[in-house]
């Protein structure tokens, strides 16, 4: 489903990627782990064109996304992205946050969008906050809401960055439970995260970066029982 090829980017002089070279099919759960400044954020951004990647080749679904007359707004309908702050619009209800993009982008009537966010949110345990303003949800509230807000617009790929680092402990569970779920309804994910029983138990493979390269990628087990380099070995010494 994605297949990136030799992918570099380079802020001024600070080279974050340095040829990254990954497939992912479909279906397929991802977590990328690492120190802080690895670049995972930048590789995910990358993926979903937030960031124009400096050199190298992003194809999703057949298309390659990094062609000069590549449609951007199309991308970015197939490709949900969940933040670690949430981003909800404040002013905004729960439902009005769900609904906005698929109406103002003439994908779905408002009244199909509603009845679709009062779905999804079912799914994310919030069916009584439709009408409330984030304001005044928990920070793991907010993120299911954002979870939610993403599903609406009918993604073929979910990208998330550390979307529990905000939260406080007792809220992680219930985000990553929704994540869970998704995951075993097949929904292509790739997950930054520092939630390394999360990764263990949820992902069918593991990135570990360091440096703007991936170190080393394998099967969850591999990766957190039998790391192959002397750099993962560290890293995971001391996360776990
Ligand atoms: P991670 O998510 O693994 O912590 P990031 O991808 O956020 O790493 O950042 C990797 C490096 O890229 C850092 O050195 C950071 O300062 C730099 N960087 C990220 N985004 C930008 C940006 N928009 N402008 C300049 N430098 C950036
Ligand atoms: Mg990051």
């Amino acid at each position: 489903m994605i297949k990136i090829t030799n992918l570099h980017k380079n802020f001024g002089d600070n080279q974050v990627l340095k040829g990254i070279s990954e497939h992912i099919r479909q279906g397929e759960v991802v977590s990328v782990i690492g120190p802080s400044g690895s670049g995972k954020s930048t590789f995910l951004r990358c993926i979903n064109l937030l960031e124009q990647p400096s050199q190298g080749d992003i194809e999703i679904e057949g298309q390659l996304i990094t062609a000069p007359n590549a449609c951007v707004d199309k991308l970015r309908q197939k490709v949900g992205m969940v933040f670690q702050n949430f981003n909800l619009f404040p002013h905004k209800t729960v439902i009005q946050n769900i609904t906005l993009a698929p109406i103002s982008l003439k994908l779905m009537t408002p009244a199909q969008a509603e009845t679709k966010a009062l779905d999804l949110l079912a799914q994310v345990g919030l069916s009584d906050k439709a009408n409330a303003y984030p304001a005044s949800l928990s920070g793991g509230q907010k993120q299911r809401v954002a979870i939610a807000r993403a599903l609406a617009m009918e993604p073929d790929l979910m990208l998330f960055d550390e979307p529990t680092s905000a939260l406080d402990p007792e809220m992680v569970g219930d985000v990553l439970d929704v994540m869970k779920d998704l995951a075993l309804k097949g929904m292509t994910m790739v997950i930054v995260t520092h939630e390394m029983g999360f990764a263990r138990d949820v992902s069918d493979r593991v990135i570990f970066m360091d440096g703007g390269y991936v170190v080393e990628s394998s099967p969850p087990d591999e990766l957190f029982s039998h790391p192959k380099e002397a750099r993962t070995q560290a890293f995971l010494s001391k996360v776990l």
